[in-house]
């Protein structure tokens, strides 16, 4: 990530205030750090942390990451480099079932992508919580010694049944004043692999009637028969969410565990759990302690997993990396930039209530971010040709085009000229409407950077379609000649030397939804109507144009981005571009054309 040791220069947010509350009592100054995960004993034995706070992004690596996920990344891994600390790369990995390794891969490019490192002090922090899985059972064991936990051997049915409601206390487990001593017993022949799924289940011990649900003895270790992507067949028991999560930010030394709001109810479980835990002395205090801030939540995209992954499975799209997916691979090959998501994690801020954020706030980033940094491009996405009548066949000369028009430091590039140029159909017409100052018989207008031309007619086909467009070129007119300035003109069109273009296929890609809350109800439906998020993709998400674009664009490299001049910024897609034979996607037009009806 970018430097940026300057905290107050970032629009302050409650997590921030945590942060440097904490920070000048001084509550984590005594920690230690043995360099890396550890029990409190071996922790203890290290030297002092070097890390002024610890932070952490742990996905799952059971999907793709998203739009939703970068606002955790860079919440995260900005407060650890803003405040002097490290950001941990984790993998929540306890689910022994949907956990893949192209996942792994994929999740650790995107965050790289996004400019975050988890390297430092010396050291990279990636980290995997199932090489927890026999610290997780030790301190079961423990809990189990100390009278906090014990096995149940209720059926799933039942459990719940007992459970109770919001408003009714839970009933006792008959098994839960088993002995410590059968407890061990029964737990270390779960792990054996003498029962079969379901059979029992390790539980914390801790009040039936507690009136949040989930104090009320939850599970913390469930027998599943299943291989696990990275410790094999090794355990036949998994820690729940609820007790390894905890677990493994103590043991990385964490001091602020970030998490989304519906982990709330969570937090008096996360606080027993370690406290008992520490009280056994295996792990070392100050705990960690979890902060919760709202998900983000966007228009005219899903970022629930499960619909992303129908999308994918159903091919309404073409892969996780389409580029009109929510997805950070999505992203990257649309052109988005990582710049953009930086700068939007800044503007959207970090609250506590939820919200939901409009996507042309997400794309105007991208524009403003790839307005400082794309270099300007001509294309012609809607060719038609123009030939200058009075412009010998063989003609070539070279106009001069800026790089940048606010960046003059960037210099300019030479484009060819010719008698045969394309032009965008659109900026023809044959009987001008009010206010048309562009091509139509008779008009005065000038190829940019180029020179001054009068429009003389067009040919037409048998149907009438246009196929050319005739004008001749006028006199001293070459942009940049002294003469250039005599005309007088109003229309500025952009145009390319027909024999030189780069005729080249570019996808324009727009929004995946046609509306802002897919498979929401919607004024006027009938009553009991249920919406299918699915009957609300936007059937013009993807158009495939064969354009003509200026001769250089020939040599872009993948993820070069540009922007075309009037028609929107774009990129060399990664996937499919060629060396010599780029492939260009459109990442956002230059303006939103969704703000006023689409
Ligand atoms: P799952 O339903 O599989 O748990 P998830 O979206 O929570 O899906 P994780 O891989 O567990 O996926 O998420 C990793 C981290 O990203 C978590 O800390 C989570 O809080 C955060 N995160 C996920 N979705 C969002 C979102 N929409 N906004 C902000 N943070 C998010
Ligand atoms: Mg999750």
């Amino acid at each position: 990530m970018a430097d940026a040791p300057n905290p107050e220069h970032k629009p302050a947010n409650f997590l921030r205030h945590i942060v440097e509350h904490d920070l000048a009592q001084g509550i984590y100054a005594g920690r230690r750090w043995s360099g890396k995960p550890a029990s409190g004993p071996e922790q203890q034995a290290g030297q002092p942390d070097p890390a002024n706070i610890r932070t952490r992004f742990p996905p799952e690596p059971n999907g793709y990451l998203h739009f939703g996920h970068a606002k955790s990344i860079l919440l995260n891994f900005g407060l650890a480099r803003d405040y002097g600390g490290v950001c941990h790369m984790r993998f929540d990995d306890t689910n022994p079932e949907k956990e893949d390794q192209e996942y792994v891969d994929a999740i650790l490019d995107s965050v790289k992508w996004l400019g975050c490192s988890w390297d430092a002090f010396g050291q990279g922090h990636l980290f995997h919580a199932s090489d927890y899985f026999d610290f997780m059972v030790q301190a079961a064991e423990a809990l189990i010694e100390a009278g906090h936990a014990y096995v149940d051997s209720q059926s799933a049915e039942e459990m719940r049944a007992n459970r109770g409601t919001l408003t009714e206390a839970g009933k006792d487990s008959p098994y839960r004043s088993r002995s410590p001593a059968e407890n061990l017993d029964l737990f270390k022949r779960m792990q054996a692999g003498e029962f079969p799924d379901g059979a029992h289940i390790l539980r914390a011990k801790i009040d039936m009637a507690a009136p949040n649900i989930n104090l009320r003895d939850p599970a913390i270790f469930r027998i599943r028969h299943a291989e696990h992507h990275r410790t094999g067949d090794r355990f036949c028991v998994y820690p729940m969410y609820t007790y390894a999560h905890p677990i493994e930010d103590a043991l990385e030394n964490i001091t602020h565990s970030i998490c989304t709001l519906e982990f709330e109810d969570q937090r008096p479980f996360y606080d027993w759990i370690l406290e008992r835990i520490a009280d056994c002395g295996l792990l070392a205090r100050p705990l960690p302690k979890q902060y919760e801030f709202s998900r983000l939540n966007l228009t005219y995209v899903v970022l629930s997993k499960r619909k992303l992954i129908q999308l994918v499975e159903e091919k309404h799209v073409e892969g996780w990396d389409d580029p009109r997916m929510p997805t950070l691979v999505g992203a990257r090959r649309r052109g988005f930039t990582p710049e953009g998501f930086q700068l939007f994690s800044e503007r959207i801020g970090v609250t506590k209530s939820d919200s939901l954020i409009d996507m042309s706030v997400l794309e105007d980033c991208m524009r403003e971010t790839l307005n400082e940094s794309a270099p300007r491009r001509i294309a012609v996405l809607d060719p038609v040709k123009l030939i200058l009548d009075n412009v010998p066949e063989d003609h070539e000369e070279w106009c001069e085009a800026p790089n940048h028009p606010q960046k003059p430091e960037l210099g300019k590039r030479p484009v060819p000229f010719s008698r045969e140029l394309w032009i965008e159909r659109e900026d023809f017409v044959e009987t001008p409407p009010k206010g048309f100052f562009r091509l139509f018989p008779g008009n005065l207008v000038r190829l940019r950077y180029g020179f001054v031309i009068k429009c003389v007619g067009c040919d037409k086909d048998a149907n009438g379609n246009i196929i050319a467009v005739h004008a001749e070129l006028q006199p001293d007119s070459k942009s940049g000649t002294p003469g250039a300035d005599t005309y007088k003109v109003k229309g500025n069109i952009h145009w390319l030397s027909a024999k030189h273009a780069y005729p080249c296929a570019v996808r324009l890609y727009d929004r995946l939804f046609a509306v802002p809350a897919p498979g929401a109800r919607r004024e006027g439906d009938a009553e009991g109507l249920e919406r299918d998020f699915l009957d609300d993709l936007n059937p013009r998400s993807k158009q495939i144009i064969s354009a003509q674009l200026e001769p250089s664009l020939k040599e872009a490299m993948a993820e070069d981005r540009f922007q075309f001049e009037r028609h929107g910024y774009f990129v060399a897609d990664r996937k499919d571009s060629k060396p010599g034979a780029p492939v260009f996607n459109r990442a956002v037009t230059l303006k939103d054309s969704w703000a006023k009806g689409h």
